[in-house]
């Protein structure tokens, strides 16, 4: 069921493109989650745009896509006011941030942004707090782990430390305008994805002991979907399966 976000305008080659490779995606994981019989409703696919155009939010729109992940503040923001030029006002698109996220652009992404992946530190929350002010509903933050082995530098890909998860996650609950939604990790680049995702799974499990309410778990991407869901990923984070290789950066 597709909705149409900006009237007239004629599907086009990338329309069938992004709706083939959706098709594709949501098949295959309804396929695993047969696999490891789980429902595949408690699953939420974030189709990840960063670096794609804005016009190719609204077409993802126009195929049912209800969640998009952006990973830079000035492009989320830049895309979502745009978006908000041409959506109708009952299009309910929810934005997700899971970039790393400098302290001084925490604002611009709390303002626009339903839901935050990477909260790495105590000194963001303060920062998203300054643009909470102007919003009707509250910020889903989610405290991001590292998965990296302990002792690890090249490879590292973000997160607190597991040790400094309980004092962080405290810190986001008591939040006034945020609310603790669960973990997010991205698993090491080299090697075999499924131990960092059964570790994020542990101590997802250890949160849930203090704040029940904290089920979510965003762990998953193109290469590791597999894994994410064997080990209880509640929200994937797909990028490259659906609008391509992106192009490379610098
Ligand atoms: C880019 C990105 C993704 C999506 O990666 P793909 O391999 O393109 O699916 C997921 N999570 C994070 C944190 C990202 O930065």
């Amino acid at each position: 069921m597709s909705r149409e976000v900006r009237q007239g305008k004629p599907d086009d080659a990338r329309h069938s493109e992004l709706g083939r490779r959706l098709v594709a995606v949501q098949e295959h994981i309804d396929r695993v989650c047969a696999e490891v019989q789980r429902p595949a409703s408690g699953v939420t696919l974030i189709v990840v745009t960063k670096t794609w155009p804005e016009e190719d939010i609204e077409r993802l729109v126009r195929l049912g896509v209800s969640d998009v992940g952006e990973n830079k503040a000035q492009e989320l923001s830049a895309k979502f006011d745009q978006f908000a030029t041409v959506a109708p006002a009952d299009v309910a698109l929810r934005w997700h941030f899971i970039g790393q996220l400098q302290t001084n652009k925490a604002a611009i992404v709390a303002q626009r942004a339903d839901v935050v992946h990477c909260i790495d530190r105590l000194r963001l929350v303060p920062a998203l707090a300054k643009g909470l002010s102007g919003r009707t509903r509250p910020l889903d933050g989610l405290v991001q782990v590292s998965l990296d082995p302990p002792g690890t530098s090249a490879s590292h890909r973000g997160g607190v430390p597991a040790d400094q998860l309980d004092e962080l996650a405290a810190q986001v609950q008591q939040q006034q305008g945020m609310t603790l939604r669960g973990v997010m990790g991205v698993a090491p680049h080299d090697g075999d994805a499924r131990p960092a995702f059964a570790r994020l799974q542990e101590i997802s499990a250890h949160l849930r002991e203090t704040y029940p309410h904290a089920t979510w778990i965003s762990a998953g991407m193109s290469g590791d979907l597999d894994a994410a869901l064997e080990f209880g990923a509640t929200h994937l984070r797909v990028g490259s399966a659906i609008l391509g290789q992106r192009p490379l950066l610098g």
